[in-house]
Parts: structure tokens; sequence; C-alpha cells
């Protein structure tokens, strides 16, 4: 197996235009299991641990642009107060151990359905970069996962970064799991408010073939909201508005039964997370006022 390293972004690209079935190896804790286990036996490995560019995060007209090589434990020592949905889910991957070595740009290239950055990025309305020798493309995240762990990707291009907007409004981040810590989730839930313009954004983990936003449900909420003054009212949610929420943030969803849930038990704790998450972030907002 050939071992590709390039120091630089160019020569990265470079790389994987000459290369297109080698594999890029980011923390490594997703591809190095895969390796460990037989499951995959690529002819080339590209390490991008080496490349400066990937590391960073910035920002670009207004919105972070995270580097594909920042790992959990970055994102929530430096971008808890703007990226909330985004560090509330990486307090929760794996071990201290994986969040110091394990990236967004690495659950995004794994597009497992129950990576954990997917829902808060689908919440937040993240684009994905991704770059070639050809060039450079800005995809809207939920076009990003096109199959169960496929991606959008072409096979001479890699993740340059994440562009996500600084939370507007209160976030939320879900998950159900069959212990507390060191667990992929069984479902998981993302929720933003975008106060601003009056938005709702939702993303639905690990209860469909894809990571997937929950679009009927939250125009509905948004819609409901708006209709009652709420947003200008701060006032309660209306309990039986977040339960009718939690009804449509399930019907979106399209689970299957396997080792860690049942399709069942997916749906039920999909329309509780949701719920919860709407309540939560709704007193937030009024809090915040
Ligand atoms: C013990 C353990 C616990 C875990 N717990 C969780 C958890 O709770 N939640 C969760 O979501 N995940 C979990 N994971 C999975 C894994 O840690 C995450 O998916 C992590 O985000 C992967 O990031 P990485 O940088 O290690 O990716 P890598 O393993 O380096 O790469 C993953 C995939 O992305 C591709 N890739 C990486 N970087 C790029 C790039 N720049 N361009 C194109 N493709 C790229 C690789 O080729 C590979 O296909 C766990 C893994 C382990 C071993």
């Amino acid at each position: 197996m050939d071992f590709l390293a390039p120091s630089t972004w160019t020569d990265a690209l470079a790389a994987k235009a000459e290369h297109p079935d080698a594999v890029a190896v980011a923390g490594g804790t997703d591809v190095m299991v895969e390796l460990n286990f037989d499951h995959r036996r690529p002819p080339a490995l590209l390490d991008l641990t080496r490349v400066p560019e990937l590391r960073e995060w910035g920002t670009d007209d207004g919105r972070v642009r995270l580097g594909a090589g920042v790992t959990y434990a970055r994102i929530i020592d430096e971008l808890g107060a703007r990226l909330p949905g985004l560090a509330m889910a990486a307090r929760t991957v794996g071990s201290p151990q994986i969040r110091n070595r394990g990236t967004v740009g690495g659950n995004l290239g794994a597009a497992s359905p129950a990576g954990d950055s997917h829902p808060p990025l689908l919440a937040a309305e993240a684009e994905v970069e991704v770059a070639s020798v050809r060039g450079v493309r800005r995809i809207p995240v939920a076009e990003f996962y096109t199959g169960v762990k496929r991606t959008a990707l072409a096979s001479d291009e890699l993740i340059a970064a994440v562009l996500i907007a600084p939370a507007s409004g209160p976030q939320q981040f879900c998950k159900i799991g069959t212990r507390n810590a060191m667990v992929i989730a069984v479902s998981a839930f993302g929720l933003a408010l975008h106060p601003q313009r009056r938005a709702v954004g939702t993303g639905i983990g690990s209860a469909a073939p894809t990571p997937r936003r929950a679009g009927a449900a939250a125009d509905f909420l948004a819609g409901e909201l708006a209709a009652a003054g709420l947003w200008e009212s701060r006032g309660a949610l209306p309990e039986g508005l977040a339960v009718e929420f939690g009804r449509k943030v399930r019907d979106a969803a399209a689970p299957i039964d396997d080792v860690r849930g049942s399709a069942a038990y997916r749906l039920h704790s999909l329309s509780v997370m949701a719920r919860r998450a709407a309540t939560w972030a709704w007193d937030d907002y009024r809090k915040a006022a």
C-alpha cells in the first residue's frame, strides 16, 4: 500500500488527482478501524495531517470557515459560542481520545447516517467546500449526502472546509444511545432557531439512509410561531405545538431496524427529542430577550 504524505494543500490535491483510489486520512478514527478489521484495503492512503490549511478555522464573509481537519476538541474549546449546536454534538462524540483526533471533515467523508456532526450542520444550513485540481465548489450540506456512506465528492476531490453561519439564535442537539459516552447514535436530532429570518433549521441523524432535514416540520413550526406572533412576543411555546412538531419530525424519518435499535424506537425517540429540543431552544430564546 502506498502512503502519500503531502505537506501542502496544492500537493494534496495533485496527489488525489493522480491517485483517485487513494483514501484520505484525517484523524484516522474511522479509516484505521476499517483497515484494522480488513474492511478495506485501498491501494494508497493519502495522509492529510501535514496540511496546515486543513487545521485552521477563520471567517469568510461572516461565516465560520472550519477547515476539514479541525478536531472536535478544538470545536468545543474554540467555537462553542459561535457554533453551539455543532459544539454540543462534538461533546457527545466518542471519548476524549476520539475528540482529540476526529474531525468534522472525517465525519463528512465517512458520511455515516449516524455521524454526530450532520444534524447540527443541516440545521445551520452549512455548506461543504470541496476542491480538486479542477477548482473549488461549495455544496449545501443537505446535497452532500447522496446515499448510505456516499457523498457528492468526485474521485479527485477532497473536503477543504465547512462554512457555517454563526448561531443567530438558540441551537440544540439531542442524541439517544445505549449509554452516555462512547456511543454511536441510535437516533439524533439537531435544531437551530433563526429568529431574524423567522425560520427553523432541523437535522435528523441515524434515522434514514442519509442525514436529512425535516423540512415540513421546520416550516410548520416557523409558520405557527409567526401566525401566533410568538417570534415578537416571545410568549410561551404552546405544548401542543411542540408535540405536533415532534410528530412531523418523526414523519420525515425513514429508519431501519438494526443492532442499535428498532425503526419503531427510532421514530418514537425522534418525536420526543424534537419536542424537547424545540421547547429548550424556545425557552432560551425567551430568556435572551
Ligand atoms: C471508539 C470510537 C468512537 C466513535 N464515536 C463516534 C461518535 O460518538 N459519533 C460520531 O459521529 N462518530 C464517532 N466515531 C467515528 C469517527 O470518530 C468520526 O466519524 C470522526 O469524525 C472521523 O473523523 P477522522 O478525522 O478520524 O476521519 P478519518 O478516519 O481520517 O476519515 C473518515 C473518512 O473521511 C474521509 N476523509 C477524511 N478527511 C477527508 C477530506 N479532507 N476530504 C475527503 N475525505 C476525507 C476518509 O477518507 C474516510 O473515508 C467513533 C470512532 C471510534 C473509533
